[in-house]
């Protein structure tokens, strides 16, 4: 015969308990809250590319695993693969041509680039670790090479600057701090971790725009690098803003507007060839 028996609550764990369930809450908050800052602040590492200091939690291999995994996904997600040799083939030389020349080259990241058979979605975009993509859709637009050099230029820029594994890092920071919130919230935890939840996407999508940013820069000096106009660049984008229409393309998705990307991207150029872009470079 089974007896039941009363369990008594200790009063620090008691529903909007005393004072001394406060300091528990909050003390453990801040120990979620120091284990997530000290390992986040541990990962800190320097890109030689970038020429900045940035925390990632994932080695190179564990990056280039990750990319490789999720290609085939990827892959089926939009398509499959473009069908036609040619196509893949010159999207590969144009690729390999600006990882060759540039500072892209460089580093241990496994670079390999695709065509994939969506005729709808315009996008291009990149795997950790190295696997880039261009949708048909986006191929078809371009008009020259050099517009080619600009979308795999900006992919490749998100892969040498670690996008993806930098906000890793930063989400496995957040969710840290917003389960420390909650802890320490108490009866309140979950509206303030809601808030906190809020105020951390805030912050990533920022991250976003800044990422955009850069990739488009190191896009400019890649291409450059590589023998190809950057001006290419500005046409890609406006190709893309025309293509946008009543609907934003995906590529443009993380992005205040385009005007402010445009320019952006003559200060990159401006940077990369202060005396004017040279002749002979290919458009
Ligand atoms: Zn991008």
């Amino acid at each position: 015969m089974v007896q039941r028996r009363h369990v008594v609550r200790p009063q620090m764990f008691r529903r909007g308990g005393g004072g001394s369930g406060l300091k528990m809450r909050l003390v453990m908050g801040l120990m979620i809250a120091a284990v997530a800052v000290c390992s986040f602040l541990g990962s800190r590492s320097f890109n030689p590319v970038t020429g900045e200091d940035q925390y990632i939690s994932l080695t190179t291999d564990q990056e280039i695993a990750m990319g490789l995994q999720a290609a085939p996904e990827m892959i089926q997600t939009y398509g499959g693969l473009y069908p036609d040799q040619q196509t893949q083939d010159l999207v590969d030389q144009v690729g390999y041509q600006i990882v060759q020349n540039s500072s892209a080259g460089q580093t241990d990241w496994q670079f390999d680039f695709h065509v994939l058979n969506d005729p709808e979605t315009i996008n291009a975009f990149a795997l950790p670790g190295g696997p880039v993509f261009i949708t048909s859709a986006l191929l078809s637009r371009l008009e020259t090479e050099g517009q080619l050099a600009g979308v795999l230029g900006h992919e490749i820029g998100h892969v040498v600057a670690r996008h993806s594994a930098q906000r890793i890092a930063q989400q496995n920071l957040s969710e840290g701090l917003i389960g420390a919130v909650v802890v320490a919230g108490g009866d309140y935890g979950q509206q303030a971790g809601q808030a906190a939840v809020v105020i951390s996407q805030m912050v990533n999508m920022s991250y976003g725009r800044d990422d955009e940013l850069q990739s488009d820069q190191l896009g400019v000096r890649f291409m450059s690098q590589a023998g190809y106009d950057p001006r290419a660049m500005i046409n890609v984008m406006q190709i893309l803003a025309e293509a946008g229409g009543g609907s934003q393309p995906e590529f443009f998705s993380t992005h205040p507007n385009p005007e402010n990307r445009i320019q952006r991207i003559e200060e990159a150029i401006q940077a990369e060839f202060p005396d004017g872009v040279p002749e002979g470079l290919t458009p």
